[in-house]
């Protein structure tokens, strides 16, 4: 097939627009925002380069305006994830026949698309399906996406240009086989970039992808299957159900060619996935590859001689942008008393600031948190925060759920640096802060990492270099992204290869090719010239 050694364009991070007043970026998203807000949209499912309605359906509510419906999708029955098993398999020898540059081809030109005609259209349904203030749906829906789409190809690149030494007598290659069998990605509603990413890196790599969306980014993730389809990715290749997780899932791990799964989402139901695959692992003809990026328990840890301006917007970014809805969002914070006074009168401030609404206000940082479920924890855990004799909210604390999700962004001051709110996953715009006595700063490390169950982001901020280095050490283990004066979040493709460790999953590096490689089978291939006609050896003589 091969006629040449092709060069990729080289990977370069898309430009975050910056949709100020009056820019040519903000009218567009505004229109698109109005136009889709205003009408009904019916999603049906994906299957073989078909959409197929199933008449079962659900309806489609942002989470800022509950009441107010933008549009339906369609339930899968068991016969039509059977049937996206069936044509994803029917596809499969195609697509992994299907030479790397074509594959390239077809995502490059999906970054393109989003980069250009797309690029309102996706961030406005962001800014519906998850409530992303406009910057957020830029920097997710679109810069992370495109920045993953074209850095994947660079990377797919680079895997395949690993090759081993070869000698005259003998020519030794890699060749980098998708897996056997079909591959299937669970996505969450957080991130449109990692909705598409999921099935988009698995099927770069030429597999064939069953794709199971989060119930709330359906909205989103239409647009992502309607860039794929311009783009070129052949039927069958990208197949995409909705509706019941378990069964869907059961369905999918039953094939004995279930060969992947590429999961983001909670640390749980990532655990009760990992589990049914255990339990099939004699049915499979192959072993299943598992990547799943989970949960965490973010912090920041201040030393003492850390400036406390930097500190209180490393907390108030880190922890109240997109509604604390970021895997990577701190949400403990451990500061040493002789700044305290400083940090929380510079946090208050800041929070006193912010404006909570629709993401069509522009002036509005905070939305909405995602649905009720978690608007109901959230407000249970503020409620509990109230009263127990541990705790004190610092500002914050209301919400109001009568028009959209709302949680105003709660600051918690813990007495007891193990308090339920700085060891459990919230998921919402709360942070809790354990003041420290200031030469406590080893212990309270050794605190950090004894905390929580997870290892995903963290931070310090010092100027002390000893303090610097100290914490980097003591806190190897309990972040898979780790900041040294700066906030947990925004790992960039590229620049941040972005997962943790401990229960916060396997750490396979989303945005690097650490990823893509858990979705190739090598296959070595030693080639002799001249073949030997006799078994003896010389020292048989
Ligand atoms: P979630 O676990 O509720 O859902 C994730 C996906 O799993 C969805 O598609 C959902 O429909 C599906 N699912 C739910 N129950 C299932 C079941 N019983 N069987 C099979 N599938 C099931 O997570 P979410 O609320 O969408 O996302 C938030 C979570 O994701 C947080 O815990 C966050 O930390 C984590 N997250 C982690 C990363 C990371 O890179 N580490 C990135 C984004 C989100």
């Amino acid at each position: 097939m091969g006629k040449g050694f092709f060069n990729v364009p080289i990977a370069v991070n898309e430009p975050v627009m910056s949709y100020a007043p009056g820019s040519p970026e903000r009218d567009a998203v505004l229109k698109a925002y109005k136009e889709m807000f205003n009408s009904q949209v019916d999603v049906p499912m994906y299957i073989n380069g078909k959409d197929i309605s199933t008449g079962n359906t659900r309806t489609m509510s942002p989470p800022h305006d509950h009441k107010h419906v933008v549009g339906t999708y369609h339930l899968a029955e068991k016969k039509h994830v059977d049937e996206a098993i069936a044509t994803a398999l029917e596809a499969r020898t195609a697509w992994a026949n299907t030479p790397w540059e074509q594959r390239a081809a077809i995502f490059l030109k999906a970054a393109e698309l989003i980069a250009g005609p797309y690029r309102a259209k996706i961030n406005a349904a962001t800014m519906i399906a998850q409530s992303k203030n406009i910057f957020q749906a830029e920097i997710d829906a679109s810069c992370e996406l495109i920045d993953f789409l074209r850095f994947n190809v660079q990377f797919m690149t680079d895997i395949y240009m690993e090759q081993p030494e070869s000698t005259s007598d003998a020519w030794n290659r890699i060749e980098y086989r998708p897996l056997e069998g079909f591959t299937y990605a669970v996505t969450p509603f957080n991130f449109t970039a990692i909705a598409g990413n999921l099935p988009a890196c698995m099927a770069l790599m030429g597999n064939v992808v069953v794709w199971k969306p989060s119930d709330s980014q359906i909205y989103s993730a239409k647009v992502i299957m309607d860039v794929f389809k311009e783009a070129g990715v052949p039927d069958g290749v990208i197949n995409v159900v909705f509706g019941d997780p378990v069964m869907i899932t059961d369905t999918v791990m039953a094939s004995p060619d279930f060969s992947g799964l590429h999961f983001t989402g909670s640390t749980f139901i990532f655990k009760e996935l990992w589990k049914k695959i255990g339990n099939n692992i004699h049915n499979y003809k192959t072993y299943p590859r598992i990547v799943g990026e989970t949960g965490g328990k973010d912090f920041i840890v201040a030393h003492k001689t850390a400036n406390a301006k930097q500190v209180a917007t490393a907390i108030v970014r880190g922890a109240f942008e997109f509604q604390g809805q970021k895997c990577s969002a701190a949400s403990r914070a451990y500061i040493p008393k002789s700044l305290w006074n400083d940090v929380q009168k510079y946090v208050v401030e800041d929070v006193k600031s912010f404006k909570m609404g629709s993401p069509e206000d522009m002036s509005n940082f905070i939305t909405a948190v995602i649905h009720e479920g978690s608007f109901d924890k959230l407000a249970k855990y503020i409620d509990q925060a109230k009263n127990d004799a541990d705790a004190d909210i610092l500002i914050g604390g209301g919400y109001d759920k009568s028009k959209g999700y709302f949680i105003e962004p709660t600051v918690i001051v813990a007495k007891d640096p193990k308090y339920t709110t700085m060891c459990t996953e919230l998921f919402g715009p709360i942070i809790t802060i354990y003041v420290y006595e200031d030469d406590a700063y080893v212990e309270t490390l050794k605190l950090v990492d004894e905390t929580s169950e997870y290892a995903l982001t963290g931070a310090v901020l010092a100027t002390d270099r000893y303090a610097i280095t100290q914490a980097t050490e003591a806190l190897q283990n309990c972040a898979g992204n780790f900041y040294i004066n700066d906030k947990p979040t925004g790992a960039v493709v590229g620049q941040q290869p972005f997962g943790g460790a401990r229960a916060s999953g396997t750490n396979d590096k989303a945005g690097s090719a650490q990823n893509l490689l858990r979705w190739v089978s090598p296959r070595m291939i030693k080639e002799t010239f001249v073949t030997p006609i006799d078994y003896r050896y010389p020292f048989l003589g």
